[in-house]
């Protein structure tokens, strides 16, 4: 199988803690639409097996118009794509658009709504609130799109742990096939971030996340939910087949401004400026990875996710390598190994990123 992801660098406006590149104007919205397919066109044979999944990520692909978004659908390989995501924002969703993405093949909506707190919304910039929140979720169910992933962040300013528990009870009062649950970070060029240096400001306390973390991971468990990546929990069968393939190694294609595409031996990486994209539709970088560049992928990505590292999959060299590596961990308790699966307990998937640096090959 093989992935299609489609960037669409749009957003009404800038939320203070996103640091992904994004424009508020529209005016080129019709020359990225072109581009998209004549990119789409020059690579097609880069896939060599059918395409079973489609994103459109961004940005926030749900700021284009339908019809827009329909001329490109009609240029991609729709017909063995099983799952097809759009990513949206809840000021977006209305019958029209519902019905409009359902036309187009659309049978996944991904919605960033982060907090059901108003006074937290209005903190990080977002332009929706909690109602609009809650009237698109309706909205989507009502029109037919049932499969939907919405986002939540926790550490937000002024959030306090039992603000985020009633944040997190209402989203699974849903029972949404899937949620993804970020812990906010300060990003340097952000306005968040610059706020916090200016003093304005507190990060929330490690010791204040780690209990929202416990929140999060309990109260999803309870409803039945599995943590299956550090960030993303789903309801039995729901897992996000898209994102799966990243962390699987499965080839992907991406085309757009700043898209990654991986081949399953070569990553490339396409210019991140739009109107640079939109003129060449070209790729500006190949990544030729090394030899242990990849092997640092595959750990960074297997090790993010319940299922793991299969170090029985690893030549002899990178097994014994890894397994050495890890002992100090496994000893102390912040990995298990089993059956030839490497795994980050779930506990501690909140220092994935400490213990990664232990063990990436440099
Ligand atoms: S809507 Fe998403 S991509 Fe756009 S600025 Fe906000 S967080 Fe960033």
């Amino acid at each position: 199988m093989a992935g299609i992801y489609v960037h669409i660098p749009f957003c009404h406006s800038k939320c203070v803690y996103c640091d992904f590149f994004s424009t508020p104007n529209l005016t080129d919205a019709d020359l990225l639409i072109e581009a998209l397919i004549k990119e789409y066109h020059r690579r097609a044979a880069e896939l060599t097996d059918k395409v079973e999944t489609l994103y459109f990520g961004g940005g926030t692909p749900s700021i284009i118009a339908p019809d827009r978004l329909a001329r490109l659908c009609k240029a991609l390989p729709l017909d063995d794509v099983r799952e097809f995501t759009i990513e949206a924002n809840p000021e977006d969703v209305n019958q029209t658009s519902v019905r409009a993405w359902r036309d187009m093949g659309v049978n996944r909506v991904s919605m960033g709504i982060q907090s059901f707190d108003d006074t937290q919304l209005r903190a990080i910039g977002r332009r929706h609130s909690a109602d609009d929140a809650r009237r698109a979720i309706n909205c989507l169910l009502d029109g037919g799109i049932s499969n939907i992933s919405c986002d939540l962040i926790y550490g937000l300013p002024d959030q306090t742990i039992p603000s985020w528990e009633r944040s997190l009870t209402e989203l699974l009062s849903y029972r949404l096939p899937h949620i993804s649950a970020y812990c906010l970070s300060y990003e340097p060029g952000t306005a968040l971030y610059a706020k916090m240096t200016a003093g304005k400001i507190e990060p929330t306390d490690d010791s204040v996340l780690d209990r929202m973390y416990k929140v999060l991971c309990k109260a999803t468990a309870s409803a039945g939910y599995e943590h299956y990546e550090i960030s993303n929990f789903a309801l039995p069968g729901m897992r996000s087949r898209h994102n799966s393939s990243y962390w699987n190694e499965t080839p992907y294609l991406g085309l757009g401004p700043g898209a990654h595409s991986f081949d399953g031996v070569v990553r490339r990486y396409n210019t991140i400026d739009l109107k640079t994209y939109v003129k060449t539709a070209d790729i500006t970088v190949i990544d030729e990875e090394t030899a242990d560049q990849r092997f640092n992928d595959k750990l960074i990505t297997a090790l993010r996710t319940s299922d793991g590292l299969d170090v029985s999959t690893l030549p002899a060299d990178r097994a014994d390598y890894i397994i050495k590596a890890c002992s100090p961990f496994i000893s102390n308790g912040p990995m298990t190994i089993t059956d030839s699966r490497l795994r980050i307990n779930e506990e501690f998937w909140r220092r994935a990123d400490a213990i990664l640096r232990e063990l990436i090959v440099v």
